[in-house]
């Protein structure tokens, strides 16, 4: 099927630099922190839109937003295509805006052609992807597919002490239907790589078939809080000293798995943190990524031991605790094949590659058949607020994107 239905790259475009205007900073990112009253200014564009398409907007308790087109066939299940409109804090204007306002783009242009698709077709609008406020990443989607309990997302606080449950309610993000899964028929997510190789390699498409392992901790290391000028070295148990020890183990450990190691230490809270007295407390974040399970596994198994030898020997005590783990996620073949597809009858230089971020699309992945496309971004720099990308690449994504989700939905079941 060569297409000469096609998507409108401008509109798509303006509607991207439209949704970035809120929570726009000065540098020319956005800051739209999930269920803040930026992310309700958020939530209500996307309304307005979805609605004036004629869609459903349907909201579950978690604050997930689904929006419905129906199909020829109302019972079937529907085709879901989305991602997330909130950001990091110095975020850019594209990670996970695009995929939705892509799905919108998707929308209406089904709409001008006069198309109706089998299936019915449900762009979604997952709640609290970054985990930037709350600390849990991809929580909508983790609730909606069963990894999270409802009641343990909604009680966990921000660092003022809000909950999800009253961050909810403050918004009126807090939807009557279910948080957990219906009978949908696969899920397609448009985001940006993250990363640099599309550039690199001058690929417009990444037929993402699955994203890579994930274990992740925090960690606190006890010391002892003394006097900067009269502790001396054989009485100092400094729990700062302890945890550069453990830092640079971390980047060892990833080092040691070469190109496709990762592993970082991004978050750090040291106590007192007053510059005359040895640090007796230190928090902070761990997390290590692999695309093999197995890789994964084999740190998981050694590091929180060889991390608490090398604290032990100064005098100080570490408390690791796990997060989660999560394998491998394959996508569904059948999905992949439909973005590989897509992207070869349109001519669009494309290569298979594994998600180095974590995505709403993983843990729906557990649920429904899923697939993801990636598109380019300049120097690969994202969570940023200088990501940026080429309006030829959003439009290109969302042309693979919009005969992903055609073919899915016309297949005979
Ligand atoms: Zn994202």
């Amino acid at each position: 099927m060569a297409t000469n239905q096609r998507i409108d790259g401008k509109r798509l475009w303006d509607s991207l630099m439209a949704m970035a205007e809120i929570g726009a900073t000065p540098k020319g990112g956005v800051k739209r922190l999930t269920l803040t009253e930026v992310d309700r200014q958020g939530r209500a564009r996307f309304t307005e839109w979805c609605q004036a398409q004629g869609l459903k907007v349907r909201v579950d308790a978690i604050g997930n937003m689904f929006a419905r087109r129906e199909g020829r066939d109302p019972a079937r299940p529907p085709v879901l295509m989305g991602s997330h409109l909130d950001s990091q804090p110095t975020g850019g204007k594209f990670d996970g805006a695009l995929g939705v306002i892509a799905g919108l783009e998707v929308i209406r242009t089904l709409n001008d052609l006069g198309i109706e698709t089998e299936a019915p077709i449900e762009l979604v609008n997952w709640t609290d992807e970054e985990g930037s406020r709350f600390g849990h990443s991809l929580m909508g989607s983790g609730v909606w597919s069963g990894v999270y309990e409802l009641e343990k997302a909604e009680a966990l606080r921000d660092l003022d002490g809000v909950t999800v449950g009253e961050a909810l309610d403050a918004i009126g993000a807090r939807g009557p239907h279910p948080a957990r899964p219906f009978p949908a028929d696969a899920y397609f997510e448009m985001h940006i790589e993250q990363g640099p190789i599309l550039e690199a390699e001058g690929k417009m498409i990444g037929v993402v078939t699955g994203a890579q392992a994930q274990v992740w901790y925090d960690a606190v290391i006890t010391g002892q809080d003394s006097h900067a000028g009269t502790t001396p070295p054989a009485n100092r148990r400094d729990a700062l000293v302890a945890a550069a020890r453990v830092i640079t183990h971390v980047d060892a450990t990833m080092r040691a798995r070469g190109a496709d190691g990762r592993g970082t230490v991004g978050q750090l809270t040291v106590l007192p943190n007053s510059r005359n007295v040895v640090p007796g407390e230190v928090r902070f974040s761990v997390e290590f990524r692999h695309p093999r399970t197995e890789e994964m596994e084999a740190i998981a198994a050694s590091f929180p031991e060889e991390a608490a030898a090398l604290v032990a020997e100064t005098g100080c005590r570490l408390e690791l605790t796990e997060l989660f783990r999560i394998p491998h996620q394959p996508f569904d073949p059948s999905c992949v094949a439909l973005v590989r597809e897509a992207a070869a009858r349109l001519g669009y230089k494309a290569r298979d590659m594994v998600s180095g971020a974590g995505h709403d699309a993983v843990y729906a992945a557990r649920r429904i058949p899923a697939a993801m496309i990636f598109t380019p971004c300049k120097d690969g720099l994202s969570h940023n607020e200088a990501e940026s990308i080429l309006p030829e690449e959003a439009e290109a994504g969302c042309q693979v994107l919009f005969e992903a989700i055609l073919a899915r939905a016309n297949r005979r079941p």
